[in-house]
């Protein structure tokens, strides 16, 4: 196995510290939370640096907290403690359960959530179910802070908006409304999802009509995204909906850019996205 070359890591206390140890060393500095994909990267050349700064000991950037009706997770919670917060269980259990399914238990024990967005790598559970909830990432700079989408966060494969020196230090997400249900599916045969799939529904009668509907996927294409023509299809009583999930995942298949990769190949990935998008609904709206 190739060696990794040296570095050096720093331990910034605050993260302005953080911001200006990666202004100060270019494109040599990096920002290392748990390693997950930094140090694979790093070991396969494809990311060259001789200083990481790491922001897992940045005091309170790995705390859970509710404020209101939003949830604020910090950006170095690792996806473990995500999993077994007992406020995300108790408010936000859809990612909990997403949380308890991203890779392995190792890398759920190291990987961080800020880790998994920044990186921006396709095959994300995350990213795909914080879109549906219309999450609002926060991210912090030279020049301020920010709160951007996570498809404005996220603009392309393994691509970000971020400015040199700018970290993401936290996430926020809106607890749903007594009148929303919400589900993640994933499909997964070899290290990495090949699919996945969210859904949020807006049903007033307990499930018999969708007022409204935000669908989310991801992994099978370069980055996650939604589709408002796909969305507009999931309305009407629960029979109008389920006719329609075979148009409605043509549509979201066609706005996606479906590629072909090692998961599979663009047109099988057509056809799951018709299989999960059913399992989707049904999820959320029976919890089954
Ligand atoms: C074997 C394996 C299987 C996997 N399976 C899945 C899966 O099923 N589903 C899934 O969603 N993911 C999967 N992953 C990805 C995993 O979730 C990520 O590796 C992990 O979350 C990345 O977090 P990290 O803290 O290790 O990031 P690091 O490796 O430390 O950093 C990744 C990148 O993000 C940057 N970065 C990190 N934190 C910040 C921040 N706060 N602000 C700015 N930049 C930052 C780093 O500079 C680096 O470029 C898998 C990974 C592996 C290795």
């Amino acid at each position: 196995m190739t060696p990794l070359n040296r570095f050096e890591i720093h331990q910034p206390a605050t993260i302005t510290e953080a911001s200006r140890m990666l202004l100060e060393h270019g494109e040599e500095g990096g920002c290392y939370a748990g390693g997950t994909e930094l140090l694979l990267a790093l070991r396969h050349r494809a990311l060259q640096y001789q200083h990481l700064v790491d922001i897992k000991v940045i005091p309170g950037l790995n705390s859970i907290q509710a404020a209101n009706d939003w949830i604020d997770i910090g950006a170095a919670c690792t996806h473990r403690d995500i999993e077994r917060s007992p406020l995300i269980r108790e408010k936000l259990p859809v990612v909990a359960e997403m949380e308890s399914h991203v890779a392995n238990v190792r890398v759920r024990a190291s990987g961080t959530i800020g880790g998994n967005l920044c990186f921006a790598e396709p095959h994300s559970d995350p990213a795909t179910l914080l879109l549906a909830l219309e999450a609002v990432v926060r991210t912090e700079g030279e020049s301020g802070a920010r709160e951007l989408r996570v498809d404005e966060l996220i603009n392309g494969a393994y691509s970000n908006s971020l400015e040199p020196g700018e970290l993401l230090t936290s996430i926020h997400i809106p607890v749903l409304l007594p009148v929303q249900r919400a589900a993640y599916v994933k499909y997964q045969i070899r290290e990495r999802p090949a699919l996945g799939l969210a859904v949020v529904l807006d049903t007033p009668d307990g499930g018999a009509t969708i007022s409204q509907a935000r669908i989310a996927i991801g992994c099978l294409c370069p980055f996650p995204r939604r589709s408002a023509a796909a969305e507009e299809m999931l309305r009407g009583s629960r029979e109008e909906v389920e006719a329609l999930i075979p148009q409605a995942a043509e549509v979201l298949a066609d706005d996606a850019e479906l590629i072909d990769d090692n998961e599979g190949a663009a047109d099988y990935k057509r056809h799951l996205l018709g299989v999960f998008l059913r399992r989707a609904v049904a999820r959320a709206l029976d919890g089954a």
